[in-house]
């Protein structure tokens, strides 16, 4: 297993360089992340793009790539949720052993020998261990702050707590978390609550049980094996899926422990009742640097990474909380040359084409980018929003990346 990278940072700069650089986006960097020209004022978020988890995962599996250039190299599922990215791999020959649609991971072509690369989020121990037994030399990118949680999760069941994980049940790192909170000895029990509603389903469980069969249908898709909520709702440490909503996982662990307090007393509360921010601190940083942008006064917000991050929509939810239109797409191709857009709205599935989406006169357009979007991908929006403008690029770049 390797943990480390194989220090082979010099050989892979200039390909890093050619697959995610942007100029323009270096430009907003060093101009105080705004431009404004005539009626117009672009605002970049402080924080966007590329995390330090995400650059370390991307950044290793390019150094697989080079450190075993014969072997055949597997990755068990997308490395980080940016279609381009994950596109970037498949050209350079990396196999995906799952799909978006289906995260069961087909090990069937694996061989001894094989390299296997584990994403960003983390794998299942049922994964781990199947790779192993099958000889596998595996490159393990998973992020620390993710490792972070499985520890606290791994104590969790150690003590007899039962994993409360807020996050969505059916994500890759959510689902690798859960694995993780059984224990060494799978003794361990979690729940997972998607959001409020499903926690105030729980919390009224705990104070008042009800019908146990019930809540165990009602849940079947989100808890352990053998979970029984007379037996495992008593004792409970809150952690979550670290690109949540932290205001969101804040208010859940409050009531968790508050229904604890209820049903068994304050005095037993510190007895029962666990909880560990675990949103990291990359989604913690772009979060409150869209809160500031928001309260520059922008006509609209442009969100952009792929519909399948959970981080990249927590962005877009924000906005629209504060009132601010936000306009989630997945790359420049979105914005028409007509003035449409074609965009995913907050809670919804599927993009919808909005005609006219940009003021015809004075307008203040902030712009962000979830933790797995790529710095060319932000610059080539960038790009395509001046020209609807009709605003000079600021900075040439074509020489520097092809994309914009
Ligand atoms: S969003 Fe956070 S947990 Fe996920 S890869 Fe980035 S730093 Fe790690």
């Amino acid at each position: 297993m390797f943990r480390k990278g194989f220090g082979l940072g010099s050989e892979i700069a200039p390909a890093l360089t050619r697959d995610y650089h942007s100029a323009l986006v270096e430009w907003f960097r060093n101009n105080g992340f705004s431009l404004t020209a005539d009626d117009t004022t672009i605002l970049l978020a402080s924080e966007l793009g590329f995390c330090y988890g995400v650059d370390r995962a991307v950044e290793y599996a390019y150094e697989t790539r080079h450190k075993f250039p014969d072997r055949r190299i597997y990755i068990t599922g997308e490395i980080i949720h940016n279609p381009h990215v994950n596109d970037k791999l498949r050209e350079m020959e990396i196999l995906f052993l799952s799909t978006p649609d289906n995260l069961e991971i087909d090990l069937d072509a694996v061989e001894a020998g094989d390299v296997v690369i584990l994403p960003a989020f983390g794998a299942r121990v049922e994964d781990l261990n199947a790779l192993r037994e099958r000889g596998a030399v595996l490159v393990d990118t998973t992020c620390g702050s993710v490792l972070n949680v499985w520890k606290n999760v791994q104590r969790n069941a150690r003590d007899g707590f039962t994993s409360a994980i807020h996050g969505k049940v059916a994500h890759e790192e959510t689902r690798a978390t859960a694995s993780w909170a059984r224990g060494a000895e799978g003794q361990g029990h979690y729940l997972v609550v998607r959001d409020m509603g499903e926690t105030e389903e729980v919390c009224r469980y705990i104070e008042e049980p009800g019908e146990s069969a019930a809540f165990r249908t009602r849940f079947a898709h989100a808890c352990s094996p053998g979970f029984d909520p007379d037996l495992h709702l008593g004792h409970l440490g809150v952690a979550n899926q670290t690109t949540m909503l932290s205001s969101d996982s804040l208010a859940i662990a409050r009531r968790l422990g508050q229904a604890l307090t209820t049903r068994y007393g304050a005095s037993e509360q510190a007895r029962r009742f666990r909880s560990f921010d675990t949103i990291c601190s990359a989604t913690q940083e772009r979060q409150d640097a869209v809160v500031d942008l928001l309260a520059m006064n922008l006509d609209l917000l442009v969100v952009i990474g792929g519909y399948n991050s959970s981080n990249t929509n927590h962005l877009a939810e924000l906005s629209i909380d504060h009132g601010t239109p936000a306009f989630h797409i997945e790359d420049f191709t979105a914005l028409n040359s007509d003035g449409s857009i074609r965009y995913k709205p907050v809670h919804n599935a599927d993009e919808i084409i909005e005609p006219s989406w940009l003021p015809r006169g004075p307008a203040r357009i902030g712009v962000t980018a979830g933790a797995s979007t790529p710095n060319n991908h932000i610059g080539q929006v960038l790009a395509a929003i001046l020209n609807l403008r009709r605003v000079a690029l600021p900075v040439e770049t074509s020489s520097i990346c092809h994309a914009e």
